[in-house]
């Protein structure tokens, strides 16, 4: 054969194997859409497990939980790798109480992580600041004996900005009280649900040079009404009850993995999941169950077609993320403890909720970016388009990706997520199931793609 024909010959194969793997991501994107084994999953964990505090025995249930239904899913390999971290324990529900000049109650719960009260409860003078970063800036001892009032709002956005601008005062508002003096710290919760009288946990984290003081969120409303008492020029007296411990040791939990294993090149990986974990007063639903039930429902429906994938699809349930990513960093230690992280072809988790995909990002080599064509062809129809190449993998693929692992990032409308996240409200009838189903054609095609590539 002449060189022209021949790579005449190769260049209609190679067009006619790409138009194949182009029809295969459509077909499986359609299949995905009308799939409802992610709502099914969802609703398993959610009714079955409920709310799955690191470290609790529902912690336990879950893990459990999960091996079952991975197999019962087709997955043909599932396995679990040990995760250690404290384990914290909420002792009943926090309250407090205005002594002076308006005495009532207010609805709080106390932050994850924080030391409890004690037989003695707190009560003090609150002293409020406007913002983190009015508190960080006080002078010292300004505070001395009283309790820290943080009452800065959170704005709503798609695609959660606001959330990162805001969270610092739970994260690190106890101790930058603590260090101008604070006996305790309230905060204004960390969400948009403005007329709520449900508050938002979530973790916060101690300076170690700093003495550690109890710390809780109080609803939007109770914010309100506490900034409103403020406002009468008298001093305003609580008293503050927050239950709370962490168990003497470290807690052993682990990650739960489930593999699709790929027909031809099976040590490379396509790595997908989310976290099992949840705070313990919503049943955890869109946080993390959403993205535990639609990655888990994704690789299954790949595993169920004719074609198996070329590369092995992992999908990751990650230990206690809501308290340190514990889970992803314990991952990323594994992978380059066996030298492995080159064997990473993508991973992304999905930890936002059960709101449509509107964008993927990844973070490859800027030389591959032009072969990713195909893929945003197969997103399209679901809404999506092509993000910047700064993805970070998410919370718990954020450490592979600090390794050099390639990493993306399906961003989710979040605009109605802080209504709910680290809430009570945070349960099943908050999810869409159209919505889920967009989410798992997105990670179907999404894991497919990566999975067959050349
Ligand atoms: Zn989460």
């Amino acid at each position: 054969m002449c060189k022209t024909l021949l790579s005449i010959v190769i260049l209609a194969a190679f067009g006619a194997h790409a138009a194949r793997a182009e029809q295969d991501l459509a077909s499986l994107r359609e299949l995905a859409l009308k799939d409802q084994r992610a709502y099914a999953v969802l609703e398993s964990l959610t009714t079955e497990v409920g709310p799955r505090l690191a470290g609790s025995a529902a912690d336990k249930a879950a893990v459990a939980w999960a091996q079952a239904k991975m197999k019962a899913l087709g997955f043909d390999k599932v396995y679990t790798e040990k995760v250690s971290y404290p384990a914290w324990v909420r002792d009943g529900a926090s309250s407090a109480e205005v002594i002076s000049p308006f005495p009532q109650n207010l609805t709080i719960a106390a932050l994850g992580g924080s030391v409890g009260t004690g037989k003695d409860d707190v009560t003090a003078q609150v002293v409020s600041f406007d913002s983190f970063d009015a508190l960080s800036k006080a002078a010292a001892g300004s505070a001395a004996g009283k309790i820290v009032f943080i009452n800065q709002k959170m704005a709503r956005s798609r695609d959660g900005s606001g959330y990162g601008a805001a969270v610092t005062a739970r994260v690190a508002g106890a101790s930058a009280a603590a260090k101008i003096g604070a006996k305790a710290l309230l905060i204004r919760s960390i969400g948009t649900d403005a007329g709520s009288r449900t508050p938002h946990t979530g973790v916060l984290r101690y300076d170690a040079a700093q003495p550690r003081i109890p710390a809780a969120a109080l609803s939007y409303v109770d914010a309100d009404l506490l900034a409103r008492m403020l406002t009468r020029g008298k001093p305003v007296t609580l008293r503050l009850q927050v239950l709370a411990s962490v168990r003497a040791g470290e807690y052993s939990g682990v990650n739960v993995i489930g593999e699709i294993t790929g027909s031809t090149l099976p040590k490379e990986i396509v790595a997908i999941g989310g976290h099992l974990d949840s705070w313990d007063l919503g049943t955890g639903a869109i946080d993390d169950g959403a993205g535990v039930a639609m990655t888990m429902a994704a690789a299954s429906l790949i595993g169920e077609q004719k074609t198996p994938p070329k590369r092995t699809i992992r999908v990751v349930l990650f230990a206690n993320e809501e308290q340190g990513v514990y889970g992803g960093k314990a991952y990323a230690a594994a992978r380059k403890a066996a030298d492995e992280v080159k064997l990473q072809v993508i991973a992304a988790e999905s930890d936002f909720g059960s709101g449509r995909v509107y964008q993927l990002a990844t973070k490859l080599p800027e030389a591959q970016l032009a072969s990713l064509a195909p893929l945003f062809d197969a997103l399209k129809p679901l809404g999506i388009t092509q993000g910047d190449n700064k993805g970070s993998g998410s919370a718990d693929f954020g450490p592979m990706g600090e390794l050099g692992a390639p990493v993306a990032d399906l961003k989710q409308d979040g605009t109605e997520y802080f209504d709910f996240h680290h809430t009570a409200n945070d349960t099943l009838d908050k999810v869409k199931p159209e919505d889920l189903a967009q989410n798992v054609a997105a990670w179907a095609v999404f894991a497919r793609f990566f999975a067959d590539r050349d």
